[in-house]
């Protein structure tokens, strides 16, 4: 099974990343053919600030690999070094309508959120289902908000297969359930837009400051804590087993610890989870031309494909 997804490389990568989109990738990994990009196009929609956006990239191809991406195993290349993608983009765009657009969650919660629409960010859609259709790509692991991105695709899709045939998979997408949507430290969904997250990569001091701002209500010490919608067990939870669940929440109902108790717990599981990760990124980060030569190579599998596809593609739509 060809498994494939994109991650942003707009910013650091968070723990909503992580669980939602990192981890079952990583599992995948061993068992299927995994292809992961990252998706530097991606970042030119929405305006934001360009000047990082090569550190970005490369920077996100390190963090990638110290948390267990394995050349060897997985095509792993960054988007903007294989072009097809920008001319499928522009071919399925004819296949794309514009009510589809405008009907996209995402795009509609941005421009809520104050992010000036440019037609980057209105396009998006399109450009992902490029992505995923160029690679003939059957599952998708992506967050829950993305899922609606991916019906854009097959819609994309089965239109242009209407026209000439089964040229493209129709992908599905592949959803961790139990982590669908990872919680912020203010208990809306951890994204960058919303400032709410919690960095893989921070330095210990900071990282417990960040664990230190989840907001808790204000029961007093010595009083039983509530760990049913309680942001910091929300967290938690995602770093233990069934077990050790169970006496997280004992604890909390003990009525002998208080929130910051919790946090100290919380900010302990995580430096201690990505330790071996840290690691790596320090090795790469000291070996950054080890990291463009595995993008490189990556991009030259990845091209292979993409460019028998966009020529059957051309041929079919009658590109000169
Ligand atoms: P952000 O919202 O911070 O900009 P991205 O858009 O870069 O995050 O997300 C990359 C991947 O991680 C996507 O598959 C997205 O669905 C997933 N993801 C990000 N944040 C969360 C979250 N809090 N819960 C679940 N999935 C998430």
């Amino acid at each position: 099974m060809r498994v494939l997804t994109g991650i942003q490389s707009s910013g650091k990568l968070h723990l909503g990343n992580y669980f939602a989109a990192i981890k079952p990738m990583l599992d995948m990994q061993e068992e299927h053919e995994l292809f992961v990009f990252i998706a530097n196009y991606h970042a030119l929609s929405g305006g934001a600030d360009l000047k990082e956006l090569r550190a970005n990239t490369l920077e996100a191809a390190v963090d990638f690999l110290s948390l267990g991406i394995d050349p060897n195993k997985t095509v792993f290349w960054a988007q903007s070094r294989v072009k097809e993608v920008l001319e499928l983009y522009w071919v399925l765009s004819r296949y794309t309508p514009v009510g589809l657009l405008e009907r996209a969650h995402s795009y509609k919660d941005k421009i809520t959120k104050g992010i000036a629409p440019n037609h980057a960010l209105f396009s998006y859609p399109v450009l992902m289902a490029a992505d995923i259709l160029l690679y003939d790509a059957q599952k998708v692991p992506v967050g829950k908000d993305q899922i609606q991105h991916l019906e854009m695709t097959r819609d994309i899709a089965i239109k242009f297969n209407n026209e000439y045939g089964e040229i493209f998979t129709l992908p599905e997408a592949l959803v961790e359930e139990s982590v669908a949507t990872v919680p912020g430290i203010d208990g809306a969904k951890m994204s960058k837009s919303y400032k709410n997250t919690i960095d893989i990569f921070m330095e210990e001091k900071a990282l417990q400051k960040r664990c230190n701002k989840i907001i808790t209500d204000s029961t007093p010490l010595g009083e039983p804590l509530e760990w049913e919608g309680n942001n910091v067990y929300a967290i938690a939870k995602l770093f233990l087993d069934k077990e050790q669940q169970l006496e997280l929440q004992a604890d909390y109902k003990s009525g002998t610890k208080g929130h910051g108790h919790f946090k100290k717990y919380l900010k302990e599981l995580i430096w201690d989870y990505f330790k071996e990760a840290r690691e790596k990124r320090e090795y790469y980060l000291n070996h950054m031309d080890e990291v463009e030569t595995i993008l490189e190579e990556g991009a030259q599998k990845a091209k292979a494909i993409a460019s028998k596809k966009m020529e059957q593609v051309r041929d079919l739509v009658g590109i000169y």
